[in-house]
């Protein structure tokens, strides 16, 4: 059940440009594209009589009146709701348009009765509209009824400092975005419903997933200090690997620098989850910066345990991954006495040892760890390793329940920012199990090409992932059709770690 989908488009001018989007050559378009007149009358009424068990899916598009001045004859807007008519899956259109080349927005779409002169845009403006038309509420109510997924594509003929004269004055180039955007809308449709004949979608959830203990720990740190302190903040790095929640932050006043240097004397520096080496600690202490640390405790334990292994003449072979600030951070606390190994064939090129130890990066795959691991024992039979794992228990937990999921699902979507080790290891544990899985840092980064077709999907989010990101995937795919969401839950977690005394009160 993927294929019937319906456009409405209100007049011909529109209509021709869908087609013509749909359809270049001119054959006869895959869709149906209907005219539903002019006007909320016409539109109800052509709403009232169309048979919608023949469709699958329906689609408004046209051109509309911006109330915002951002908006610019051209541009597209994707509603996320008309009236009371929520449009859940806009964000995943909105996405796909964006990566056609279009320039998008996204937000409420009002319906009127009438043309709309200037002062009333900002009047439609005040109530958080971003376009007026005069159609497409009764035609979405229709479809909503219907039960059928509803998206409304509308391009801006005219801004708020050009009021409209008539419904396609400066047009031309709204007839353009609407071609443009007519064969990503029938790519919307295709990704409605998951399999043919298939009533729902299926919705796993993976348990635990998104933040972890050492997270929230350090997002309230840096909360704390802007309550505290006020703005600016300054953090040595990402806080956590997390575009939404760096984003979130720095809108607070916190300032992200990549190096001490870049922190005004006499400021407050937040050390990131991640950890630092003794020598960036030494230069905070020379500038006299007052220094919050936010390394996570379990990251603070492996280096601990570099320093000991250190101190008691053992060399130590690191597993992780190079460049990633954990690393750098671990082996910057004895540089003499660590070497890194990313692969049983750094195990191979090292030197002979007397006295030699190992530790782990805390967000490594569980999988390709213990296999660098065991080939450091066969090499060295007297290794010495970490008091308790060094991979932590959230890195642990979430590849172990992504498995589970990965196991059940066709596909899984895992919430998480590139540069996040801990996410990026979660698609690759779905993909060692032989499913399909895309990092996406939201719902907009979805493509819809990835679900059509597919029944069952996946969700997790990296420890270093927002909760809302994962609530806003699983809304965004129930505007796709039905959804049965569930949860595979593998542990519960109830790690909490405690502030730090700068920022306690
Ligand atoms: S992923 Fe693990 S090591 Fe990293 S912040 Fe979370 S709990 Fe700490």
């Amino acid at each position: 059940m993927t294929g019937r989908l319906l456009i409405w488009t209100p007049i011909s001018f529109e209509r021709r440009a869908v087609r013509r989007g749909l359809s270049p050559a001119g054959q006869e378009p895959a869709a149906t594209v209907l005219r539903a007149g002019y006007g909320t009358i016409a539109a109800a009424r052509r709403a009232a009589e169309t048979d919608h068990s023949a469709f699958d899916q329906i689609a408004v598009m046209g051109v509309g009146a911006g109330l915002t001045a951002d908006l610019r004859p051209g541009d597209l807007v994707v509603a996320t709701s008309v009236g009371a008519i929520e449009c859940d899956s806009a964000v995943l259109l909105a996405g796909e348009l964006r990566r056609a080349g279009l320039r998008v927005h996204l937000g409420p779409v009002v319906t009127v009765d009438h043309l709309v002169k200037k002062a009333e845009r900002a009047e439609l403006a005040a109530t958080g509209a971003i376009l007026a038309d005069m159609e497409t509420a009764p035609l979405a109510a229709a479809a909503a009824a219907a039960g059928l997924p509803v998206v409304v594509v509308r391009a801006v003929s005219d801004g708020p400092d050009r009021p409209v004269t008539g419904i396609v004055s400066g047009g031309l180039a709204a007839l353009r975005a609407l071609r443009a955007a007519a064969p990503v809308v029938q790519r919307w449709a295709a990704a409605c419903y998951g399999q043919p004949g298939s009533a729902q979608r299926e919705v796993l959830l993976a348990g635990p997933r998104s933040f972890c203990a050492g997270v929230e720990r350090a997002i309230q740190i840096v909360e704390r200090a802007l309550e505290q302190q006020g703005a600016p903040v300054y953090v040595r790095k990402e806080i956590v690997h997390n575009k939404r929640v760096v984003g979130d932050l720095a809108g607070r006043g916190a300032v992200f620098v990549d190096e001490l240097h870049e922190v005004p004397d006499g400021s407050t520096v937040v050390f990131s989850a991640h950890g630092v080496s003794p020598a960036v600690r030494t230069e905070a202490a020379q500038r006299g910066l007052s220094v919050i640390d936010g390394t996570c405790p379990l990251v603070s334990k492996v280096h601990a345990e570099a320093r000991r292994f250190a101190a008691d003449g053992y060399t130590v072979a690191f597993i992780g991954h190079a460049g990633h600030e954990e690393v750098e951070g671990t082996l910057g606390e004895a540089p003499e006495s660590m070497v890194l190994v990313q692969t049983p064939q750094d195990v191979a090129a090292l030197a002979a040892q007397d006295k030699i130890a190992y530790l782990m990066q805390t967000t490594l795959s569980v999988d390709e760890a213990a296999s660098v691991a065991g080939a450091l024992r066969d090499r060295f039979p007297a290794l010495r390793g970490p008091g308790s794992d060094d991979i932590c228990y959230a890195t642990t937990n979430r590849q172990a329940a992504v498995r589970e999921v990965a196991a059940a699902t066709d596909l899984v979507l895992v919430a998480g920012s590139k540069n996040s080790s801990n996410s990026v290891r979660l698609v690759e544990t779905c993909e060692r199990a032989g499913t399909s899985a895309y990092l996406i840092d939201d719902a907009a980064d979805i493509q819809l090409d990835w679900l059509a077709g597919v029944a069952r999907i996946g969700v997790t989010a990296g420890a270093s992932a927002p909760p809302a990101v994962v609530s806003e995937i699983v809304s965004a795919l129930s505007g796709l059709g039905p959804v049965s969401v569930s949860e595979r839950v593998t542990t519960t977690e109830s790690i909490r770690f405690g502030l730090p005394k700068e920022v306690r009160q």
